[in-house]
C-alpha cells in the first residue's frame, strides 16, 4: 500500500514546495522527555518549518512548554512555535509569560483560546481580567513586536460555534488581529477540508489554511477525543481499523497507509503545507513525511 502510494507523483506540488511542521506535546516524566527528544533528534535533519509544543489544559503546563521551546531554541536548529492559551490567565499574567518565551527566544506563537476549565462541552468564562477571545490575544501578542502568530481553524466548525458562519467571522477575527497562519483540527475526509477551503476563501482569507494530520496510532482513543471535539469519523475509515484492538503492530501499518493516503490526496489537489501532530512519536510522521519527499537536509544538499 505505503510503495504504491509513494509512487504517485503530484501534478502541483514538487517535494522542494512541500513544508512540514510537527507538533510534540511537553513530556511528563523522564522516560517521556528521553522518549520526545529521540522524536525531536529524528525530525531535526529534515528541516521542517517549524515544530511546535501545545500547552496543557488550562496552562497545566506552563513550564514544562517553556522547557521544551527553551530546550528546542538552545540546543536545535528547528524553529519553534510555543501553543499558548488564554484561559483561567490574567492579561497581566499572559504578558508576563509572554515575555518569558521570548526572552527565550521563541518568534512563533500558536495562539488559543483553550478549552473551557470544566472540560470540552462546558460552558467557557473567561477570567476577569483576562482576554475574552483568542482574536483579543492574536493581538496581544502582535503588539510585542516581530512575532508571527498562527492560530486554529475548524474544518467541521468549532464545537461552540453556533453556526459555520460565526466561526468563519472567528477566523476572520483573528487574522484581523494579525494571526498569518491556520492549523486545522484533524480531518480524516480531504472533501471536508476542500469543502471548508471554498468557505474560507469566499470569506476573503487568504492566509495558509494548514492540514493537521493526525496518524491514528489508536483508533477507540481517536474516535473519543473525536466525538468530543466536533471531527466527524466517516464509516470507511473507522472500517480500516476494525478488528484491530489487540494487534497493534497491524494497526501501526495500517495508521501509516491511511495517513498517507491522506497526505498524497491532498497534495494531488496542491496542498504543499502539513502539520503533523506527531504524539511525541517519530515513526509514523517521519515515514509519512518522507513518502512526501522530505529528505534529511544533508542528503537533499548531495542530490
Ligand atoms: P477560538 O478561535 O477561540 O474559537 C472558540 C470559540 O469561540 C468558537 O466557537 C468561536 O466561534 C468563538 N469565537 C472566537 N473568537 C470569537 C469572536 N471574536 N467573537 C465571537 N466568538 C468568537 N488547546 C490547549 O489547551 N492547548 C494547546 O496547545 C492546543 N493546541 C491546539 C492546536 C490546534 C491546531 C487546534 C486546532 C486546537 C488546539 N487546542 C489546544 C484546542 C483549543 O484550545 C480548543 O479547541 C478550544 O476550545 C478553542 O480554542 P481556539 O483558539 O482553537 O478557538
Amino acid at each position: 500500500m505505503i510503495s504504491t502510494v509513494s509512487a504517485r507523483v503530484s501534478r502541483d506540488v514538487t517535494p522542494k514546495e512541500i513544508r512540514a511542521s510537527f507538533e510534540f506535546f511537553p513530556p511528563k516524566s523522564p522516560e517521556a522527555d528521553q522518549a520526545l527528544w529521540s522524536t525531536i533528534r529524528r525530525i531535526e535533519p529534515l528541516d521542517p518549518a517549524f515544530v511546535s509544543v501545545t500547552y496543557g489544559a488550562g496552562g497545566t503546563t506552563r513550564e514544562r512548554t517553556l522547557d521544551t521551546v527553551t530546550r528546542l531554541c538552545r540546543e536545535t536548529t528547528l524553529k519553534p512555535a510555543a501553543h499558548f492559551t488564554c484561559v483561567g490567565a490574567s492579561k497581566s499574567d499572559i504578558d508576563s509569560t509572554l515575555e518569558t518565551f521570548i526572552a527565550a527566544g521563541v518568534r512563533h506563537i500558536v495562539a488559543l483560546r483553550g478549552d473551557p476549565q470544566g472540560g470540552i462541552g462546558t460552558n467557557y468564562e473567561p477570567h476577569p481580567d483576562g482576554y475574552a477571545q483568542t482574536s483579543d490575544l492574536v493581538a496581544a501578542i502582535c503588539s510585542k513586536g516581530d512575532i508571527e502568530v498562527s492560530v486554529s481553524a475548524y474544518p467541521e466548525k468549532h464545537p461552540e460555534s453556533a453556526t459555520f458562519d460565526s466561526d468563519l467571522d472567528a477566523l476572520k477575527a483573528k487574522i484581523d488581529a494579525g494571526a498569518t497562519r491556520a492549523i486545522t483540527q484533524f480531518f480524516f475526509d480531504n472533501d471536508v477540508y476542500f469543502r471548508y477551503l471554498n468557505k474560507v476563501r469566499a470569506k476573503g482569507i487568504t492566509i495558509p489554511i494548514v492540514p493537521g494530520i493526525l496518524p491514528v496510532e489508536n483508533f477507540l482513543q481517536t474516535a473519543q477525543f473525536a466525538a468530543k471535539a466536533g471531527a466527524s469519523i466517516p464509516a470507511w475509515f473507522a472500517r480500516r481499523f476494525d478488528g484491530l484492538e489487540q494487534d497493534r503492530e497491524t494497526r501501526r501499518l495500517v495508521a501509516a497507509a491511511v495517513a498517507a493516503e491522506q497526505v498524497f490526496g491532498l497534495l494531488d489537489q496542491g496542498v504543499a503545507d502539513f502539520h503533523f501532530y506527531t504524539m511525541n512519536r517519530a515513526d509514523l510522521a517521519y515515514a509519512i513525511a518522507h513518502l512526501l519527499g522530505l529528505r534529511p537536509a544533508s542528503l537533499s544538499r548531495a542530490a
